[in-house]
């Protein structure tokens, strides 16, 4: 879009409402940045930067401005030259990508129902529109867009916070050939909340995909008795979606029938009970048994046995033999659904293991989308698993902004006055150090390894075991069932029943796991050009132009806002090495031009003495230039663009 009609465009389609970037604003404090969000999402603009982090409240509505309209107005534009948009920042990734060379990622972080899975679809339909085209890069895009219902009917639940919320973290990786078109992509996901499989709290449900795998069987049955023909028609309307994103991520026609038997199968483990007989379990109705048998393929009395008897080892004299030890209802019923959410677990790991295979890795731009932060009546260890994960997240914003960008200052000797903000990284340690004092997990893992005593017993210790060893951090308190972590976002209070038991289960694997791939993925953050979106949700009725000022303001605070907004302000909105800056903008002078001879440090300046910058718009430090307003950048690049 040429610059007269961008103009033509705005003049038409923009008013102005509050300030679009919060640095700008005249009073920094909580009020003034709820305020403004306030009147701009009454307004309509759900999109506000602080710099080039951008703020994103949930519309709850449906707004017009993503259309290929838009895609156009953004496309190669300056920040400065549109209203504030998701896809300038979508876009400045990609140009960034292809005009440095180095990867992008982009942390999408926010409460529960904030809304950023939807942002992180924004960006990839973004992505995948402006970039090149041909047929293997068609294919490429089709995968990366449809990997994502799929993965939402297996991975996404009705909760009380969001109709469509994510159980599970991802990252997503698009990659890129040297020209720019996206050749490959991978997806890795973290912490799929398996319980759920088995159990969810009052108004929640199960994941997507059991419903609509139910409705289909119901509708079936319902149908057979009139025409056995309308039950291959239904199942092939209905699935139509699901099965042509599993299609085009690479599934079989029979991969396909065997996932959705698969789901069907777990659906009915869940329907056989035991009852007692001479203090063992044995299954209530054989009839439960034989459906789920057939459709997980495996023997009817096989199964049974499985659930109803464990295999342990003994030894007799010099050998070891293996005998069947019969269980307790209680343990049957354990063995039924860990069974169930092993089944599920892997068959999600098996979706999600979407690769697109590249020669080699050239560029790549990563989108962060995991569950957010959440606080229910109760909260129990699966809420405690997220609000850490939202905690470390937390912790990498701190460390490669605020810290960072401070840091840097220093490092470079540039003139600062420091702002003081609340670092998590104490929150971090309650939780996960491994040396003294010991954190919580660390704690936990020991009760789970020592003790023998099972449900309440083991848990009361670990209570115990919690007072004695962290009660008197400042960040954690205790009541008579559980503990209160005084979270970056707030105070939660966690019921410490069914820790030990859920930790010692499966999940706790993915603790560990969770735990080197946030280390791995703090590397995999700190390697590319880190974005952010915050994300701030209005309300809690779901409904459109809701505003809670409390609610918002909250946020506001323990995202750590108005900090952003200082550091931001006080600091250099630009800063680049004197190697990377000469090569940019050396065509501006004649004696940098093709190349400076002297010192760089030196060339840095003659070029900016040469466009007449003031003196007090940057700083050179030891190997960077920090300049301060984004518009003396924008300066500079219309004058490149001009020679
Ligand atoms: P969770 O942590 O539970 O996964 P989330 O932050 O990913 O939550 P989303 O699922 O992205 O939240 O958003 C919740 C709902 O809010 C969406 O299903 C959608 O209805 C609405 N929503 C979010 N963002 C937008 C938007 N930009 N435009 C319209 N509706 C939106
Ligand atoms: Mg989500």
């Amino acid at each position: 879009m040429g610059s007269k009609e961008r103009y033509h465009w705005l003049a038409q389609n923009v008013k102005v409402s509050g300030v679009d970037d919060m640095v700008l604003l005249s009073k920094i404090n909580e009020d003034a940045i709820t305020e403004n969000l306030k009147k701009r999402y009454m307004d309509d603009y759900i999109f506000t930067y602080i710099g080039p982090v951008l703020i994103s409240v949930n519309p709850f509505k449906q707004l017009p401005y993503f259309t290929d309209r838009e895609v156009e107005l953004y496309q190669g534009a300056a920040q400065y030259e549109n209203p504030p948009h998701i896809y300038a920042l979508a876009d400045n990734m990609y140009r960034n990508m292809m005009i440095d060379n180095e990867n992008q990622c982009v942390i999408i972080s926010g409460e529960s129902g904030a809304g950023k899975t939807v942002a992180a679809k924004f960006i990839m339909s973004y992505v995948s529109k402006v970039s090149g085209g041909g047929d293997k890069v068609q294919h490429v895009k089709d995968i990366i867009l449809q990997s994502n219902p799929l993965l939402e009917a297996f991975g996404n639940a009705k909760t009380v916070r969001n109709n469509n919320s994510s159980r599970f973290g991802k990252y997503f990786e698009i990659q890129f050939s040297r020209g720019g078109a996206p050749d490959g992509g991978k997806i890795s996901n973290f912490l799929l909340e398996k319980t759920r499989v088995v159990s969810q709290n009052p108004g929640e449900r199960s994941f997507h995909i059991y419903y609509q795998v139910l409705v289909c069987v119901c509708v079936c049955i319902y149908i057979y008795m009139y025409m056995y023909i309308y039950i291959y028609i239904y199942i092939y309307i209905y699935m139509l979606g699901l099965s042509e994103a599993m299609s085009v991520v690479g599934l079989s026609v029979e991969e396909q029938d065997s996932v959705l038997q698969l789901v069907a199968g777990i659906l009915h483990l869940g329907n056989i009970s035991f009852r007692e007989e001479n203090n063992y379990a044995v299954v209530e109705s054989q009839d439960f048994l034989a459906f789920p048998a057939f459709l997980l393929g495996v023997p009817q009395d096989g199964l049974c046995s499985k659930l109803t008897s464990r295999m342990m080892d003994s030894k007799w004299g010099g050998t070891t033999e293996s005998i069947a030890v019969t269980l307790s209802t209680e343990q049957a019923c354990f063995s039924r659904d860990a069974l169930s959410k092993a089944l599920y677990t892997r068959l999600f790991d098996f979706l999600v293991d979407v690769t697109i295979q590249k020669d080699q890795e050239e560029f790549n731009i990563g989108v962060l989308d995991i569950y957010g932060f959440e606080i229910f009546q109760r909260n129990g260890f699966e809420q405690f698993c997220i609000n850490f994960v939202n905690e470390k997240l937390q912790q990498i914003f701190i460390e490669l902004t605020l810290k960072a960008e401070q840091d840097e200052y220093v490092q470079e000797g540039i003139q600062w006055t420091p702002i003081e903000y609340f670092n998590n990284k104490v929150v971090c340690d309650l939780i996960e150090s491994k040396l003294n004092p010991l954190g919580l997990m660390s704690v936990l893992d020991d009760v789970c390894a020592t003790m023998h005593a099972k449900g309440e017993g083991a848990d009361q210790t670990l209570l115990q075991k919690l007072q004695g060893q962290i009660g008197s951090h400042e960040h954690f308190s205790s009541w008579n069932k559980g503990f209160i972590i005084h979270h970056y976002a707030g105070k939660v209070s966690y019921d410490v029943s069914g820790f030990c038991e859920r930790n010692r289960d499966v999940l706790f694997n993915d603790i560990i796991e969770l735990m080197q791939s946030s280390e791995f993925l703090v590397q995999t953050l700190m390697k590319c050009t880190p974005h952010y979106i915050r994300c701030i949700k209005p309300n809690e009725t779901k409904r459109p132009r809701d505003w809670e000022d409390n609610r918002a303001r909250h946020q506001v605070e323990y995202l750590g806002l108005r900090e952003n907004i200082r550091v931001r302000r006080a600091g250099y909105a630009y800063r680049r090495a004197f190697n990377k800056f000469l090569q940019r903008y050396a065509i501006l002078t004649k004696e940098t031009w093709p190349r400076w001879k002297g010192k760089e440090r030196q060339g840095v300046l003659h070029l900016l003495n040469s466009v007449h910058m003031d003196q007090d718009q940057f700083q050179l430090g030891k190997t960077k230039v920090f300049i301060k307003a984004p518009e003396s950048l924008f300066l500079l690049e219309e004058m490149r663009e001009r020679k």
